[in-house]
């Protein structure tokens, strides 16, 4: 893994995250075990992970304390890990956004409990709301940043417009934000933008929930109980053209022994836009096989191919 600076920060984080919205979040995946959950997080750091991609949203909390319990095991250093969470869901307002400087001021107070630690390495503002100024949002993490609790600050899900106006001061460090090779408007204006002003990118999605992964074909539907169902890439003539791109890496992911997967991962990291890359698992096995692609040397030609190959119309 090679360590990444986030944004002016003096946070460096391995350049392949793990995203846990599958570690306890219950409310957007069906079936899932906490056990297992846990299971991935350790796997992640096992494979020399160290970035932890979590949010309040995921599970009500329930993916902050399954990490925070993973980190209490002997095994594991919390300074060793860097910590990112997020929080704007108001359960007080039936979930409803919320960025007001006491409703995220208190937020990183509950998430420091739900992790057991002292500090987060990195705090996005998950979703802008409706009334409150961004850079105010903004000031009031900068303040917790000054009292040691926070050591990055993020924004997540803003337009070019608010994170400009959220980055009134220069205090951002970071954004996350959904791109992929098959969705990839940030990078007409916001990317160009975030470089200019040293803020790390981390894009969310990056394997488009498995759809880049190489593991589907152009027959398979989903039924309605299968949160891919209600996804517009997994339906339709949209499905079938990506898998068919996807299809036609395959030959060059054999060349290098390795999956699509691989493959796909080790694009974003050589992004010079793309600072960490944040995939999510089910399985251990995904995380460690997904961990395998920083090994993957993708030259200049295969890198433009791809980059192509997912440009066509
Ligand atoms: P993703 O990374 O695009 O896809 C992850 C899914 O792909 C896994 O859950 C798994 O699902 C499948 N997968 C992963 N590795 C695989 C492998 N090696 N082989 C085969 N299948 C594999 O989607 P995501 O996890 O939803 O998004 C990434 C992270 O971004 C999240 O975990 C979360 O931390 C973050 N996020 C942030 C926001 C935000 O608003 N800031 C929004 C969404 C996500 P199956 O096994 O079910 O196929």
């Amino acid at each position: 893994m090679t360590d990444v600076r986030i944004g002016k920060s003096r946070v460096y984080a391995s350049d392949l995250g793990l995203g846990t919205n599958a570690v306890g979040g219950h409310n957007l995946f069906p079936n899932l075990k906490d056990e297992q959950g846990k299971a991935v997080v350790r796997a992640a750091l096992d494979n020399g992970i160290t970035l932890l991609d979590t949010a309040f949203a995921y599970g009500n909390g329930r993916s902050e304390e399954l990490i925070g319990e993973v980190l209490q095991e002997p095994a594991y250093d919390r300074s060793r890990v860097i910590l990112a969470t997020k929080a704007a869901h108001d359960p007080a307002k039936d979930g409803s956004f919320n960025n007001s400087p006491e409703f995220l001021t208190q937020s990183v107070e509950d998430a420091l409990q739900r992790l057991q630690t002292s500090y987060l390495d990195i705090f996005y503002i998950h979703f802008p709301d409706k009334n409150t100024p961004k850079d105010e949002a903004v000031k009031a993490l900068h303040a917790l940043k000054e009292a040691g609790k926070i050591r990055a600050i993020g924004i997540s899900n803003f337009s070019l417009d608010q994170v400009k106006e959220a980055n009134r001061d220069g205090y951002v460090d970071v954004v996350e934000d959904h791109y992929n090779l098959i969705h990839r408007e940030a990078e007409v204006e916001l990317l160009p933008y975030l470089k200019e002003n040293r803020i790390s990118f981390v894009p969310y999605f990056p394997l488009a929930s498995g759809l880049l992964t190489g593991k589907y074909t152009k027959g398979d539907v989903f039924d309605s109980s299968d949160p891919r169902s209600s996804k517009p890439d997994f339906q339709g003539n949209r499905f079938k053209q990506i898998v068919e791109r996807v299809d036609a890496l395959k030959p060059m992911a054999k060349e290098y022994n390795i999956t699509v997967a691989q493959l796909i991962l080790a694009w974003y990291m050589k992004n010079p836009f793309i600072d960490v890359v944040i995939p999510g698992a089910k399985r251990p096995e995904q995380v460690e096989a997904n961990a395998q692609s920083v090994n993957v040397r993708l030259s200049e030609a295969d890198y433009t191919t791809i980059d192509k190959r997912f440009k066509e119309e």
